[in-house]
């Protein structure tokens, strides 16, 4: 059940001293307490690092500084902070972490409720959700939690066995399986603008739309991830969960009731949809990338080859486009069109909607075309819509000419619009798993991409690298959508000032 009440819990934090915990979590549980969302709750803090409290208080107090930009009230919610000097694999470790939590319990009147995050490497997950039942920390009063970082398995195979480690000590309705993009306000936004306006959902089908483009592009290279990304790869770490949630989101049936269970089986019925490949279709429909050196913004970037922890021969894409057949009813030959790349020209994740031309033009007659109309979702780091429609040009004797209606975030309650983590970790509270993966999501979608990856593992890309960096990828993924007369839409020029 939901709890609308401010919610209490005891948020143990495994994996305290990582980037993640820092950018995102402690600002995020920051915003709830300023906000006044939360006040009955503590932190501890678990990491492999000796540190006291008071140097744990310390480095949580910098990061709101640094990534909130503020610190009202500061030194008040780093008093709910506590730290635990971990080692994963020791039982010892975990009883004392119940002596803490238990203590802290009473402290704070936390009702016993218990919140595990594992911000921490994916290789660690079972071993904690097994020893965390075992030392007694999950018999509790209140409820238990288990909030999971990406990636959730690096297969299907592996995901099963992860799953079922957890599944040990946490049924399916209290594991809350984190996909960031879940908590954005714009994909949320995608069910509303579908299912709250009457002229959208009518036209929601193969009669109307054309083709979907779904597309997350990004200018950073691989950084110092390339120990992790050189066995993940562009598929695994952005296609199996964050793009295929919004495929999910935007090809599903309306649910009955905005429950979670409502929503997430419709989620699945569309993956369910999604048209398997053979190993010999898969080169028909998805084309892969890897970036080469390049200029962005001015400054000369690396291959990708040349990057840290990277194989100088390494068959890794870095960049991946796919065409998504849904073999259902309403979807049945319209193409969702994906894509996503590091190394790329601009920072950008964008949806459009094109919709099938009209019938008969009446303005054909000029050497000028009609533009479709186009619906865009601007997810990051603009957050809007944009409706693209034909109007009469101005001063003209009846030609016609593409006029915007936009509605940007950012002019009305961007100020306010909450980051992804903290509406997730808000959501794990309140017990609200409706923008979490469900066990039948992962596993469906990682079925799909293990098609893709098992086939690109067995095949050496002779063509790599085949970007520049800081380009909109390689010629082979325009080529995709040309063979259907199609071409992406360019997201630069899409943007909610600009024309297009
Ligand atoms: P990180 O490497 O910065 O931090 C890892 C943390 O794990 C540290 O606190 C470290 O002390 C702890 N740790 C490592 N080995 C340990 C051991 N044997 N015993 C106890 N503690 C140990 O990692 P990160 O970037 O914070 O990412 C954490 C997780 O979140 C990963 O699964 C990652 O894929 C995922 N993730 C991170 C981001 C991000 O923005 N950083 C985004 C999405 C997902």
């Amino acid at each position: 059940m939901i709890e609308d009440n401010k919610p209490t819990a005891l948020i143990m934090i495994f994996g305290a001293t990582g980037d993640l915990a820092k950018r995102k979590l402690f600002p995020s549980i920051y915003r709830l307490f300023q906000k006044e969302q939360i006040n009955k709750f503590a932190v501890v803090g678990v990491a492999r690092r000796p540190l006291s409290n008071d140097e744990f208080q310390a480095n949580v107090k910098d990061s709101i500084l640094t990534f909130a930009g503020e610190n009202e009230k500061v030194d008040e919610f780093a008093s709910h902070f506590y730290y635990h000097s971990h080692d994963v694999s020791s039982s010892e470790s975990y009883i004392q972490l119940k002596e803490i939590a238990d203590r802290l319990d009473s402290h704070y009147q936390l009702e016993g409720n218990r919140i595990f995050y594992l911000a921490m490497a994916p290789e660690f997950f079972g071993t904690i959700a097994e020893q965390v039942k075992e030392q007694g920390l999950t018999d509790t009063n209140g409820y238990k939690r288990l909030v999971i970082e990406k990636p959730f398995g690096h297969s299907f195979e592996s995901a099963l066995e992860l799953n079922e480690q957890i599944r040990t000590a946490f049924n399916e309705d209290e594991i809350y399986r984190i996909d960031h993009y879940l908590g954005k306000e714009m994909v949320q936004n995608i069910e509303v603008i579908r299912f709250a306006n009457a002229i959208f959902e009518p036209l929601w089908n193969s009669r109307y739309i054309s083709n979907i483009q779904v597309t997350s592009s990004e200018t950073l290279g691989v950084e110092e991830r390339g120990r992790y990304y050189e066995k993940s790869g562009a598929l695994r770490d952005m296609v199996q969960n964050h793009i295929l949630q919004m495929v999910a989101l935007l090809a599903m049936e309306p649910p009955i009731r905005l429950t979670t269970e409502e929503i997430r089986s419709e989620k699945v019925r569309a993956l369910r949809s999604l048209r398997p490949m053979k190993k010999d279709e898969v080169n028909q429909y998805f084309v892969r990338g890897q970036y080469a050196a390049g200029t962005l913004n001015g400054a000369q970037v690396p291959g990708y080859r040349e990057e840290p922890m990277v194989d100088p021969d390494s068959n890794t894409e870095t960049f991946v486009a796919g065409k998504l057949m849904i073999d259902n009813f309403r979807w049945a030959g319209v193409p969702f069109y994906i894509r996503t790349g590091k190394r790329m020209d601009i920072k950008s994740t964008k949806i459009v909607v094109q919709f099938k031309d009209i019938p008969m033009n009446l303005y054909y007659k000029t050497e000028e075309t009609l533009h479709p109309n186009l619906l865009v979702i601007h997810i990051q780091p603009d957050e809007g819509i944009t409706l693209l429609l034909n109007a009469k040009k101005t001063g003209t004797n009846m030609k016609s000419t593409p006029v915007q209606l936009s509605f940007s975030n950012k002019g009305t309650d961007r100020i306010n619009t909450p980051e992804a983590y903290e509406r997730l970790l808000y959501d794990s509270m309140r017990g609200d798993a409706t923008n979490f993966t469900h066990w039948d999501e992962v596993a469906l979608s990682w079925k799909f991409v293990d098609s893709i990856s098992n086939y690109w593992e067995s095949t050496k890309e002779t063509s790599f690298p085949n970007y520049e960096s800081g380009t909109t990828g390689p010629k082979s993924a325009d080529e995709l959508l040309e063979k259907d007369g199609h071409s992406w839409w360019p997201v630069e020029n899409l943007d909610l000032e600009g024309n297009c």
